[in-house]
């Protein structure tokens, strides 16, 4: 079989360069969230780093990993970061250190909600160390925040935007949903003019889509909620390429946009196949060719700890077999697309077919999808593993 880059199995000694960190809770649940969240008036904060701390020690134990990781991205996610409070940055590096050490070069980001992200939070996030934030603004627009549930009004990005800025954190991703239903009247292309205004770095996408365990998926079910149709969604997502590549942002991966040389370090080692470290509840680590995720609810993972077990739901290999769709999904999702030097006949067909289409082009070697190819990105995605599967086995015939 063809060597598979991104899935090849790696000496159990190759150490994760990046962490995810999960934050279970949030003052309560957004109509359209599906995630490992608790619902809380108050965060346990104490609590949550006991067991993070927890974690590391025996993730670091078991892994037989000699000597502190070396990281080079921490992202703390949740969630909702930000209710953890203005000290809890300082004391996760502080409890994290015996088992992993970061410098001020490594990106260290938090999300946060605008309505927690006041100015003592910024500060003492920064002060931590913290130099990236991820906002989840949403929406601008009053009656859609309500619709779903945030607790922030139209003011609390730019609130937050300015407590950042005032603490010293120079690069600020903010997160907007599109596809939302149309009896709100929502007005996109307003949204995403308000958006530039906070003069962001970075900007992420959402696509709003009703899961089943989140509020929005029942409703959907019931009849009660009807999401934005394929056109409208195709359209907003087009609109959002539009105005932000047109206001000097880099459409980089199918729903992220950063401003030159601002790109999600952390991400890319997702999207790259790089081996990431990840604790608290509900959150995914891979440890080549191994991924393995945790338990969902905030109790069980705090269970699970204190007894001294690592709280690990499941895990899965990935081999060269089960990896080809999820290369091709990775390579073509940003934009540093598919490598057609050594590509068989049935990638170049199928090349051909989506350049015409302008679903894709060609540049420097690398096929990469162009936005209205990242619209059909899974069934894109099934084509190219096929269609490199075709040329291995015609290869392998050859050989
Ligand atoms: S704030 Fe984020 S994680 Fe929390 S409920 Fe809302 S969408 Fe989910």
């Amino acid at each position: 079989m063809h060597p598979n880059p991104l899935f090849d199995a790696r000496a159990p000694a190759d150490r994760p360069r990046s962490l995810y960190v999960h934050v279970p809770f949030c003052t309560r649940r957004c109509s359209y969230c599906d995630f490992a969240v608790q619902a809380t008036r108050e965060a346990p904060t104490a609590e949550w780093m006991d067991a993070v701390a927890g974690e590391m020690r025996m993730l670091a134990a078991e892994r037989g990993w000699d000597g502190p990781l070396r990281l080079d991205t921490v992202y703390v996610g949740g969630g909702t970061p930000s209710l953890l409070g203005p000290d809890a940055m300082a004391a996760l590096r502080d409890r994290l250190r015996p088992w992993a050490v970061w410098d001020d070069d490594a990106e260290w980001t938090c999300e946060a909600n605008p309505e927690s992200f006041t100015p003592d939070v910024a500060r003492g996030w920064r002060a931590a160390g913290v130099n990236r934030i991820s906002l989840g603004a949403q929406t601008f627009h009053e009656p859609t925040l309500r619709w779903m549930g945030r607790l922030h009004g139209p003011d609390g990005p730019a609130r937050a935007f300015g407590a950042a800025r005032e603490a010293g954190i120079g690069n600020v991703s903010v997160d907007l949903i599109f596809g939302v239903p149309a009896r709100l009247e929502r007005d996109w292309g307003a949204d995403l003019v308000q958006a530039l205004l906070l003069e962001p770095e970075h900007v992420s996408l959402y696509g709003l889509t009703a899961e089943a365990a989140a509020p929005l998926g029942r409703w959907v079910g019931e009849g009660r909620e009807t999401l934005a149709d394929e056109d409208r969604y195709a359209d907003e997502y087009m609109l959002a390429h539009t105005t932000l590549t047109g206001a000097g942002f880099q459409h980089y991966e199918v729903s992220n946009f950063g401003l030159p040389g601002l790109r999600s370090r952390h991400n890319f080692a997702y999207w790259t196949g790089e081996p990431y470290a990840a604790l608290g509840p509900g959150a995914h680590a891979f440890y080549p060719p191994l991924r393995r995720w945790n338990v969902r609810s905030w109790d069980a993972y705090r269970d699970h700890v204190a007894a001294g077990r690592l709280p690990t739901d499941d895990e899965e290999t990935v081999d060269a077999d089960t990896g080809g769709l999820e290369r091709a999904w990775l390579l073509l999702r940003t934009d540093q697309g598919w490598p057609m030097d050594d590509a068989g006949e049935a990638v170049v067909r199928l090349a051909d077919g989506w350049t015409e289409r302008r679903l894709a082009r060609v540049a420097d070697r690398r096929l990469r999808l162009t936005a209205e190819g990242w619209l059909l990105l899974d069934t894109l995605a099934l084509q190219m593993a096929t269609a490199a599967e075709v040329d291995e086995r015609a290869a392998a015939l050859t050989a």
